[in-house]
Protein backbone atom coordinates (compact mmCIF):
# COMPACT_ATOMS: atom_id res chain seq x y z
CA UNK A 1 0.00 0.00 0.00
CA UNK A 2 1.22 3.34 -0.95
CA UNK A 3 0.35 6.22 1.65
CA UNK A 4 1.64 9.90 2.13
CA UNK A 5 2.09 12.47 4.72
CA UNK A 6 2.78 16.04 4.95
CA UNK A 7 4.12 17.84 8.17
CA UNK A 8 3.12 20.31 8.37
CA UNK A 9 0.98 20.64 5.52
CA UNK A 10 -1.93 23.28 4.78
CA UNK A 11 -5.87 23.05 3.78
CA UNK A 12 -4.76 21.74 -0.05
CA UNK A 13 -2.32 18.85 1.24
CA UNK A 14 -5.24 17.89 3.57
CA UNK A 15 -7.13 16.81 1.39
CA UNK A 16 -5.07 14.18 -0.29
CA UNK A 17 -2.40 13.24 2.67
CA UNK A 18 -2.41 12.79 6.13
CA UNK A 19 -1.32 15.79 8.42
CA UNK A 20 1.45 15.28 10.96
CA UNK A 21 2.67 17.89 13.26
CA UNK A 22 6.22 18.51 13.63
CA UNK A 23 9.14 21.45 14.09
CA UNK A 24 10.30 21.34 10.81
CA UNK A 25 13.42 22.84 11.83
CA UNK A 26 14.44 20.46 14.23
CA UNK A 27 15.99 17.82 12.42
CA UNK A 28 15.83 15.40 14.89
CA UNK A 29 12.07 15.30 15.39
CA UNK A 30 11.86 15.35 11.81
CA UNK A 31 13.60 11.85 11.59
CA UNK A 32 12.22 10.59 14.66
CA UNK A 33 8.56 11.30 12.80
CA UNK A 34 9.81 9.93 9.63
CA UNK A 35 10.84 6.90 11.64
CA UNK A 36 7.77 6.53 13.52
CA UNK A 37 5.60 6.91 10.55
CA UNK A 38 7.58 4.52 8.84
CA UNK A 39 8.55 6.40 6.17
CA UNK A 40 10.70 4.75 2.70
CA UNK A 41 11.10 8.17 1.50
CA UNK A 42 11.20 11.53 3.00
CA UNK A 43 11.00 14.65 1.01
CA UNK A 44 12.16 17.81 2.50
CA UNK A 45 10.49 20.96 0.57
CA UNK A 46 11.81 24.17 1.94
CA UNK A 47 15.05 26.06 2.35
CA UNK A 48 14.83 26.14 6.74
CA UNK A 49 15.15 22.52 7.46
CA UNK A 50 17.46 21.82 4.99
CA UNK A 51 19.93 24.39 6.15
CA UNK A 52 18.94 23.13 9.36
CA UNK A 53 20.38 19.81 8.60
CA UNK A 54 16.90 17.77 8.12
CA UNK A 55 18.19 15.55 5.65
CA UNK A 56 21.17 14.76 7.41
CA UNK A 57 19.04 13.67 10.27
CA UNK A 58 16.80 11.39 8.40
CA UNK A 59 19.64 9.53 6.44
CA UNK A 60 20.92 8.98 9.53
CA UNK A 61 18.62 7.30 10.41
CA UNK A 62 18.36 5.11 7.64
CA UNK A 63 15.94 6.82 5.37
CA UNK A 64 15.92 7.34 1.80
CA UNK A 65 15.75 11.41 1.78
CA UNK A 66 15.40 14.13 -0.81
CA UNK A 67 16.87 16.82 0.24
CA UNK A 68 21.13 18.15 0.50
CA UNK A 69 22.68 17.85 3.44
CA UNK A 70 23.25 21.28 5.67
CA UNK A 71 26.79 21.26 3.78
CA UNK A 72 25.15 21.37 0.66
CA UNK A 73 22.23 23.89 1.30
CA UNK A 74 24.71 26.36 2.27
CA UNK A 75 24.19 27.19 -1.77
CA UNK A 76 21.41 28.51 -1.05
CA UNK A 77 21.70 29.62 2.97
CA UNK A 78 24.75 31.47 2.38
CA UNK A 79 25.27 34.01 -0.69
CA UNK A 80 28.86 34.37 0.28
CA UNK A 81 29.61 30.42 0.07
CA UNK A 82 27.75 30.26 -2.98
CA UNK A 83 29.62 33.19 -4.57
CA UNK A 84 33.16 31.05 -3.34
CA UNK A 85 31.56 27.63 -5.18
CA UNK A 86 31.02 29.81 -8.20
CA UNK A 87 34.38 31.08 -8.25
CA UNK A 88 35.95 27.69 -8.18
CA UNK A 89 33.79 26.08 -10.78
CA UNK A 90 34.41 29.00 -12.89
CA UNK A 91 30.94 29.52 -13.32
CA UNK A 92 29.88 33.47 -14.53
CA UNK A 93 27.80 35.22 -12.03
CA UNK A 94 27.41 38.82 -10.85
CA UNK A 95 30.30 40.46 -9.38
CA UNK A 96 30.13 40.64 -5.59
CA UNK A 97 31.22 42.93 -2.42
CA UNK A 98 30.11 41.80 0.85
CA UNK A 99 29.85 44.90 3.67
CA UNK A 100 29.59 44.40 6.68
CA UNK A 101 31.22 47.64 8.31
CA UNK A 102 28.34 50.98 7.71
CA UNK A 103 31.84 52.99 7.15
CA UNK A 104 32.44 51.38 3.89
CA UNK A 105 29.08 51.41 2.23
CA UNK A 106 29.58 55.03 0.82
CA UNK A 107 32.82 53.93 -0.58
CA UNK A 108 31.45 50.30 -1.99
CA UNK A 109 28.45 51.59 -3.22
CA UNK A 110 30.45 54.05 -5.71
CA UNK A 111 31.96 51.21 -7.61
CA UNK A 112 28.23 49.60 -8.08
CA UNK A 113 25.26 51.28 -9.73
CA UNK A 114 23.48 52.47 -11.15
CA UNK A 115 21.90 50.14 -11.25
CA UNK A 116 22.29 49.13 -7.23
CA UNK A 117 21.58 45.43 -6.66
CA UNK A 118 21.77 45.19 -2.84
CA UNK A 119 20.80 41.93 -0.54
CA UNK A 120 20.93 40.21 2.42
CA UNK A 121 23.74 37.48 2.66
CA UNK A 122 21.29 34.82 4.24
CA UNK A 123 18.07 33.18 3.91
CA UNK A 124 15.88 35.99 3.10
CA UNK A 125 12.28 33.98 1.15
CA UNK A 126 13.25 36.34 -2.00
CA UNK A 127 12.35 39.31 -0.02
CA UNK A 128 16.04 40.50 1.14
CA UNK A 129 16.92 41.84 -2.28
CA UNK A 130 16.32 45.66 -3.85
CA UNK A 131 17.25 46.22 -7.20
CA UNK A 132 17.18 49.98 -7.61
CA UNK A 133 18.22 52.81 -10.04
CA UNK A 134 17.66 55.33 -6.64
CA UNK A 135 21.08 55.67 -4.85
CA UNK A 136 19.20 57.13 -1.69
CA UNK A 137 17.04 53.99 -1.70
CA UNK A 138 20.06 51.38 -2.61
CA UNK A 139 21.98 52.52 0.60
CA UNK A 140 18.88 52.68 2.80
CA UNK A 141 18.14 48.97 2.29
CA UNK A 142 21.74 48.42 3.23
CA UNK A 143 21.73 50.27 6.22
CA UNK A 144 18.28 48.25 7.11
CA UNK A 145 20.04 45.64 6.73
CA UNK A 146 23.34 46.50 8.55
CA UNK A 147 21.48 47.71 11.37
CA UNK A 148 20.14 44.74 11.82
CA UNK A 149 23.43 42.61 12.22
CA UNK A 150 23.15 40.83 8.62
CA UNK A 151 26.12 41.60 6.08
CA UNK A 152 24.95 42.93 2.81
CA UNK A 153 26.28 41.89 -0.27
CA UNK A 154 26.55 44.83 -2.77
CA UNK A 155 26.45 42.81 -6.99
CA UNK A 156 26.85 43.64 -10.51
CA UNK A 157 23.48 44.34 -12.02
CA UNK A 158 22.44 41.87 -14.59
CA UNK A 159 20.72 43.15 -17.62
CA UNK A 160 18.35 40.28 -19.45
CA UNK A 161 15.37 38.10 -19.21
CA UNK A 162 15.80 35.72 -16.11
CA UNK A 163 15.38 32.46 -16.43
CA UNK A 164 14.77 29.21 -13.82
CA UNK A 165 16.14 25.86 -14.19
CA UNK A 166 15.36 23.28 -11.49
CA UNK A 167 17.72 20.18 -11.50
CA UNK A 168 17.98 16.86 -10.52
CA UNK A 169 20.85 16.31 -8.88
CA UNK A 170 22.25 12.93 -7.10
CA UNK A 171 25.48 13.43 -6.03
CA UNK A 172 26.61 13.50 -9.18
CA UNK A 173 24.13 13.33 -12.10
CA UNK A 174 22.68 16.01 -12.99
CA UNK A 175 18.83 16.44 -15.29
CA UNK A 176 17.35 19.38 -15.96
CA UNK A 177 13.58 19.88 -15.70
CA UNK A 178 12.13 22.67 -18.24
CA UNK A 179 13.47 26.29 -18.00
CA UNK A 180 10.88 28.52 -16.68
CA UNK A 181 10.13 31.74 -15.85
CA UNK A 182 9.01 33.92 -12.42
CA UNK A 183 7.43 37.50 -11.70
CA UNK A 184 9.76 38.64 -8.59
CA UNK A 185 7.73 42.24 -8.18
CA UNK A 186 4.90 42.32 -7.11
CA UNK A 187 3.05 44.84 -9.31
CA UNK A 188 1.96 44.20 -13.16
CA UNK A 189 4.65 45.88 -15.31
CA UNK A 190 7.22 44.74 -12.94
CA UNK A 191 6.40 47.24 -10.47
CA UNK A 192 7.17 47.86 -6.58
CA UNK A 193 8.95 45.35 -4.43
CA UNK A 194 11.11 41.76 -4.75
CA UNK A 195 8.42 39.14 -3.44
CA UNK A 196 9.28 34.92 -3.37
CA UNK A 197 7.53 35.25 -6.89
CA UNK A 198 3.91 36.26 -7.81
CA UNK A 199 3.22 33.75 -10.70
CA UNK A 200 5.23 31.87 -13.42
CA UNK A 201 5.00 30.24 -17.15
CA UNK A 202 6.89 27.52 -19.37
CA UNK A 203 7.86 26.54 -21.53
CA UNK A 204 9.70 29.83 -22.40
CA UNK A 205 8.82 30.49 -25.92
CA UNK A 206 11.87 33.21 -26.54
CA UNK A 207 14.61 30.63 -25.07
CA UNK A 208 17.59 29.55 -27.22
CA UNK A 209 17.55 25.93 -29.00
CA UNK A 210 19.36 23.86 -26.43
CA UNK A 211 19.35 26.31 -22.75
CA UNK A 212 18.75 24.31 -20.73
CA UNK A 213 21.57 21.88 -21.83
CA UNK A 214 24.03 24.65 -22.14
CA UNK A 215 23.19 25.89 -18.84
CA UNK A 216 24.12 21.98 -17.41
CA UNK A 217 26.84 21.88 -19.16
CA UNK A 218 28.33 25.53 -18.24
CA UNK A 219 26.56 26.01 -14.94
CA UNK A 220 25.00 23.39 -13.22
CA UNK A 221 27.27 20.58 -13.43
CA UNK A 222 31.19 22.36 -12.48
CA UNK A 223 29.32 23.24 -9.62
CA UNK A 224 27.59 20.10 -8.92
CA UNK A 225 31.44 18.62 -9.22
CA UNK A 226 32.81 21.48 -7.08
CA UNK A 227 30.59 20.22 -4.04
CA UNK A 228 31.29 16.78 -4.65
CA UNK A 229 34.85 17.70 -4.47
CA UNK A 230 34.79 19.51 -1.59
CA UNK A 231 32.54 16.31 0.06
CA UNK A 232 29.38 17.90 0.47
CA UNK A 233 27.77 16.62 -2.64
CA UNK A 234 24.44 17.60 -3.15
CA UNK A 235 21.63 15.74 -3.67
CA UNK A 236 18.17 16.87 -4.25
CA UNK A 237 16.96 20.11 -6.16
CA UNK A 238 19.56 22.28 -7.45
CA UNK A 239 17.60 25.58 -8.82
CA UNK A 240 19.73 27.97 -10.56
CA UNK A 241 17.95 31.38 -11.19
CA UNK A 242 19.65 33.13 -13.97
CA UNK A 243 19.37 36.08 -16.10
CA UNK A 244 20.68 35.42 -19.94
CA UNK A 245 22.95 38.32 -20.72
CA UNK A 246 24.24 39.75 -23.75
CA UNK A 247 27.57 37.60 -22.59
CA UNK A 248 25.71 34.63 -22.27
CA UNK A 249 23.57 33.30 -19.33
CA UNK A 250 25.08 34.07 -15.77
CA UNK A 251 23.92 33.25 -12.57
CA UNK A 252 21.75 35.48 -9.67
CA UNK A 253 21.45 32.59 -7.28
CA UNK A 254 20.51 28.69 -6.57
CA UNK A 255 18.54 27.46 -4.66
CA UNK A 256 18.08 23.97 -2.71
CA UNK A 257 15.03 22.70 -3.28
CA UNK A 258 12.16 23.52 -5.51
CA UNK A 259 10.63 26.89 -5.58
CA UNK A 260 7.27 28.91 -5.86
CA UNK A 261 5.69 29.53 -8.35
CA UNK A 262 7.93 27.60 -11.50
CA UNK A 263 7.31 24.03 -9.50
CA UNK A 264 3.80 24.45 -10.14
CA UNK A 265 3.98 24.75 -13.80
CA UNK A 266 6.97 22.81 -14.35
CA UNK A 267 4.88 19.97 -12.54
CA UNK A 268 2.26 20.63 -14.25
CA UNK A 269 4.26 19.69 -17.56
CA UNK A 270 5.89 16.80 -16.17
CA UNK A 271 4.45 13.36 -17.93
CA UNK A 272 6.98 11.09 -15.91
CA UNK A 273 5.77 10.41 -12.09
CA UNK A 274 7.05 12.82 -9.97
CA UNK A 275 7.70 10.18 -6.62
CA UNK A 276 9.90 7.86 -9.09
CA UNK A 277 11.86 10.73 -10.02
CA UNK A 278 12.38 11.78 -6.70
CA UNK A 279 13.48 8.62 -5.45
CA UNK A 280 15.97 7.54 -8.20
CA UNK A 281 17.31 10.95 -7.08
CA UNK A 282 17.75 10.24 -3.29
CA UNK A 283 19.24 6.83 -3.49
CA UNK A 284 21.68 7.80 -6.20
CA UNK A 285 20.14 6.14 -9.93
CA UNK A 286 19.16 9.29 -11.59
CA UNK A 287 21.96 7.62 -14.42
CA UNK A 288 19.52 4.66 -14.31
CA UNK A 289 16.05 6.64 -15.18
CA UNK A 290 14.56 6.95 -18.12
CA UNK A 291 15.08 10.05 -20.20
CA UNK A 292 12.08 12.69 -18.95
CA UNK A 293 8.68 12.93 -21.02
CA UNK A 294 6.52 16.15 -21.10
CA UNK A 295 3.06 17.11 -21.90
CA UNK A 296 2.73 19.48 -25.36
CA UNK A 297 1.40 22.75 -24.58
CA UNK A 298 1.92 25.54 -21.72
CA UNK A 299 1.28 26.01 -18.32
CA UNK A 300 0.81 29.19 -16.51
CA UNK A 301 0.56 29.78 -12.68
CA UNK A 302 -0.84 32.83 -10.99
CA UNK A 303 -0.61 33.98 -7.43
CA UNK A 304 -3.52 35.15 -5.43
CA UNK A 305 -1.54 36.87 -2.11
CA UNK A 306 -3.14 37.81 0.89
CA UNK A 307 -3.80 41.53 1.74
CA UNK A 308 -0.67 43.29 2.77
CA UNK A 309 1.89 40.96 1.09
CA UNK A 310 4.80 41.33 0.63
CA UNK A 311 4.77 43.48 4.18
CA UNK A 312 2.80 41.69 6.65
CA UNK A 313 -0.07 39.52 5.34
CA UNK A 314 -3.28 40.03 6.61
CA UNK A 315 -4.53 36.43 7.68
CA UNK A 316 -7.70 34.58 9.28
CA UNK A 317 -9.93 36.00 6.11
CA UNK A 318 -12.34 33.32 4.56
CA UNK A 319 -11.61 31.65 0.73
CA UNK A 320 -14.26 30.33 -1.07
CA UNK A 321 -13.71 28.80 -4.51
CA UNK A 322 -10.17 26.99 -3.28
CA UNK A 323 -11.69 23.34 -4.05
CA UNK A 324 -11.46 24.57 -8.08
CA UNK A 325 -9.55 22.46 -10.93
CA UNK A 326 -5.64 24.20 -11.18
CA UNK A 327 -6.15 25.96 -7.62
CA UNK A 328 -2.80 25.15 -5.25
CA UNK A 329 -2.41 26.00 -1.62
CA UNK A 330 0.10 27.74 -0.07
CA UNK A 331 -0.56 29.90 2.96
CA UNK A 332 -3.92 28.10 3.71
CA UNK A 333 -5.40 26.56 6.55
CA UNK A 334 -8.68 24.88 7.71
CA UNK A 335 -10.55 25.98 10.40
CA UNK A 336 -12.30 23.85 12.86
CA UNK A 337 -15.74 25.06 11.56
CA UNK A 338 -14.26 23.70 8.33
CA UNK A 339 -13.45 27.14 6.26
CA UNK A 340 -10.61 27.66 4.50
CA UNK A 341 -9.10 30.71 6.12
CA UNK A 342 -5.33 32.44 4.36
CA UNK A 343 -2.55 31.86 6.32
CA UNK A 344 0.32 33.73 4.91
CA UNK A 345 1.34 35.69 2.19
CA UNK A 346 1.26 34.62 -0.95
CA UNK A 347 -2.22 31.99 -0.61
CA UNK A 348 -3.11 30.43 -3.00
CA UNK A 349 -1.40 29.47 -6.98
CA UNK A 350 -3.73 29.29 -9.91
CA UNK A 351 -2.43 26.94 -12.78
CA UNK A 352 -3.92 27.42 -16.66
CA UNK A 353 -2.67 24.62 -19.39
CA UNK A 354 -2.70 24.89 -22.59
CA UNK A 355 -1.73 24.40 -26.12
CA UNK A 356 0.18 27.58 -26.04
CA UNK A 357 0.62 30.40 -23.32
CA UNK A 358 -2.24 32.31 -24.68
CA UNK A 359 -4.36 29.71 -23.71
CA UNK A 360 -2.70 28.51 -20.77
CA UNK A 361 -3.05 31.94 -19.34
CA UNK A 362 -6.72 32.51 -20.33
CA UNK A 363 -7.57 29.44 -18.42
CA UNK A 364 -5.81 30.44 -15.09
CA UNK A 365 -7.00 34.09 -15.04
CA UNK A 366 -10.90 32.31 -15.65
CA UNK A 367 -9.83 30.12 -12.72
CA UNK A 368 -8.50 32.75 -10.19
CA UNK A 369 -11.64 34.97 -10.71
CA UNK A 370 -13.90 31.91 -9.30
CA UNK A 371 -11.40 32.32 -6.08
CA UNK A 372 -12.53 34.99 -3.29
CA UNK A 373 -10.59 36.21 -0.41
CA UNK A 374 -11.00 39.53 0.90
CA UNK A 375 -8.09 42.24 0.17
CA UNK A 376 -6.07 39.67 -1.79
CA UNK A 377 -4.27 40.63 -5.25
CA UNK A 378 -2.44 38.95 -8.01
CA UNK A 379 -0.80 40.11 -11.16
CA UNK A 380 -2.43 40.99 -14.41
CA UNK A 381 0.17 40.69 -16.59
CA UNK A 382 1.25 37.31 -15.60
CA UNK A 383 2.89 35.18 -19.22
CA UNK A 384 1.70 38.26 -21.41
CA UNK A 385 4.58 39.72 -22.73
CA UNK A 386 6.02 36.04 -23.66
CA UNK A 387 2.48 35.47 -25.24
CA UNK A 388 2.96 38.14 -27.44
CA UNK A 389 6.45 37.33 -28.27
CA UNK A 390 7.52 40.63 -26.44
CA UNK A 391 10.55 38.95 -24.66
CA UNK A 392 14.02 39.49 -26.52
CA UNK A 393 17.49 37.84 -25.53
CA UNK A 394 20.52 40.38 -25.62
CA UNK A 395 22.50 39.62 -28.84
P1 LIG B 1 17.49 36.67 -5.28
O1 LIG B 1 16.78 36.66 -3.96
O2 LIG B 1 18.96 36.73 -5.18
O3 LIG B 1 16.93 35.63 -6.19
O4 LIG B 1 17.01 37.99 -6.03
C1 LIG B 1 15.65 38.25 -6.22
C2 LIG B 1 15.43 38.95 -7.54
O5 LIG B 1 16.19 40.17 -7.60
C3 LIG B 1 15.90 38.15 -8.75
O6 LIG B 1 14.98 37.21 -9.16
C4 LIG B 1 16.12 39.27 -9.76
O7 LIG B 1 14.89 39.69 -10.30
C5 LIG B 1 16.68 40.39 -8.93
N1 LIG B 1 18.15 40.35 -8.92
C6 LIG B 1 18.93 39.78 -7.97
N2 LIG B 1 20.24 39.91 -8.28
C7 LIG B 1 20.31 40.59 -9.44
C8 LIG B 1 21.40 41.05 -10.27
N3 LIG B 1 22.68 40.87 -9.93
N4 LIG B 1 21.08 41.69 -11.40
C9 LIG B 1 19.79 41.91 -11.74
N5 LIG B 1 18.73 41.52 -11.01
C10 LIG B 1 18.97 40.87 -9.86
Amino acid sequence: MTALACAPGNAGTAAVAEQLGVDVADPDAVAALAQSWRADLVVIGPEVPLVAGAADAVRKAGIACFGPSAAAARIEGSKSFAKDVMAAAGVATAHSETVDNPARLDNALGRFGPVWVVKDDGLAAGKGVVVTSDYDAARAHAMTLLDGGHPVLLESYLDGPEVSLFCLVDGRTVVPLLPAQDFKRVGDGDTGPNTGGMGAYAPLPWAPEGLAERIVADIVQPVVDELAARDTPFSGLLYAGLVLTADGPQVIEFNCRFGDPETQVVLALLATPLAGLLHATATGTLAEHPPLEWHPGAAVTVVVAADGYPGVPRAGDVITGAEAEGVLHAGTRRRDDGAVVAHGGRVLSVVGTGPDLAAARAQAYERVAKVHLAGSHHRTDIALRAAEGGVTVPA
